[in-house]
C-alpha cells in the first residue's frame, strides 16, 4: 500500500483502533471476515489521499489485537495527517449509505469516475456528497462568555449556542436568529473564528465570536434547558477536547484571562 492510500474501517459512528491505543487501523487485518463488508469506498480516481472506507455490521466482533472506539473520542488524540482523511472517508461512507439510488427517478446509481458524485443509470442525474452547515456562537458579555446546556446533553456539560444554517440565510443571520431563539439576547460584532468537519453524519461546523447587545438570558425551554455568564475561572463541564465547540470555548477563555 502506498503512503497515499488509506483504510478506515468504521461500524456505525465506531472506528477500528488497535486495542489499548489511540492508533486508528489503516490497513484491513487479515482476520475482518470479507462477508462483513457492506459498503466498499474506492476513491483511487480522487487523490490525494486516496482512501478506503470499509464498513462492516452492526454486530461484527473486533478482530485479535484491535477494538472499536468512538470516532468523537479519537477527535483529539488523532494526529492531523490521519485525523483529516478520517473524517473525510467517514463523511462519505455516510453519505454513500444514502444515494444508493437516483433521487430523480428511483433507479440505482454509480460512483462518477471523475469526481466525488453519484451519477443515475437510467436519468443521468448526479448527487454530490451533502454537507450540512452548523454554527456556533461564543458571546460574550464583559469578562464571561455564554455557556448553556442542551436538552439532548446526557453528560451534565454546558456549551456553546448552536444550530443548522437554514435555507435562504447567510451565516450572520443564522448565528442572530439562532442565539435569539434559544437564549433570547441580541448580539453584535460577529466574526468568523474557525471550523471543522463534522461528519456526523454530514455537518460542517462553523464558528463565530460575537458581543452581547441587550437581553437578559431565557433559555427557550426546549432545546436550551439551563444557560448563563461564565468566566475561565468559573465554569460548568465543558465539552471534551477535539470539538470545535471546546475550542472555541478555550480560546476564549484564554483571551479573558489576559
Ligand atoms: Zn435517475
Amino acid at each position: 500500500m502506498s503512503n497515499r492510500e488509506k483504510i478506515f474501517i468504521f461500524r456505525g459512528n465506531e472506528i477500528l483502533v488497535e486495542a489499548g491505543t489511540d492508533r486508528v487501523v489503516t490497513e484491513k487485518p487479515v482476520l475482518l471476515d470479507d462477508g462483513a463488508i457492506s459498503d466498499y469506498l474506492d476513491e483511487k480516481a480522487h487523490v490525494p489521499p486516496a482512501l478506503y472506507s470499509i464498513a462492516v455490521c452492526s454486530d461484527t466482533p473486533a478482530p485479535e489485537g484491535t477494538e472499536w472506539r468512538l470516532v468523537r473520542r479519537m477527535l483529539a488524540v488523532t494526529p492531523e495527517p490521519v485525523l483529516q482523511p478520517m473524517l473525510k472517508a467517514l463523511a462519505l461512507f455516510h453519505w454513500r449509505l444514502t444515494v444508493q439510488f437516483c433521487g430523480k427517478c428511483g433507479a440505482p446509481t454509480e460512483d462518477k469516475s471523475d469526481e466525488i458524485a453519484r451519477i443515475c443509470k437510467t436519468c443521468g442525474f448526479v448527487t454530490f456528497p451533502r454537507l450540512s452547515p452548523a454554527i456556533l456562537a461564543v458571546i460574550r458579555k464583559d469578562n464571561q462568555i455564554l455557556l448553556a446546556s442542551n436538552a439532548k446533553f446526557t453528560t451534565g456539560v454546558f456549551s456553546l449556542v448552536a444550530g443548522y444554517l437554514e435555507v435562504g440565510e447567510n451565516f450572520e443571520e443564522c448565528v442572530r436568529r439562532e442565539v435569539r431563539e434559544e437564549v433570547g439576547v441580541e448580539i453584535d460584532n460577529i466574526t468568523y473564528v474557525a471550523s471543522q468537519p463534522w461528519p456526523f453524519p454530514d455537518a460542517l461546523m462553523v464558528g463565530f465570536e460575537a458581543t452581547w447587545k441587550s437581553g437578559e438570558i431565557k433559555p427557550d425551554g426546549v432545546e436550551i434547558l439551563e444557560a448563563g455568564w461564565f468566566g475561565p475561572d468559573n465554569h460548568p463541564p465543558l465539552p471534551p477536547p477535539g470539538s470545535l465547540s471546546r475550542k472555541l470555548i478555550d480560546r476564549a477563555f484564554k483571551k479573558l484571562s489576559k
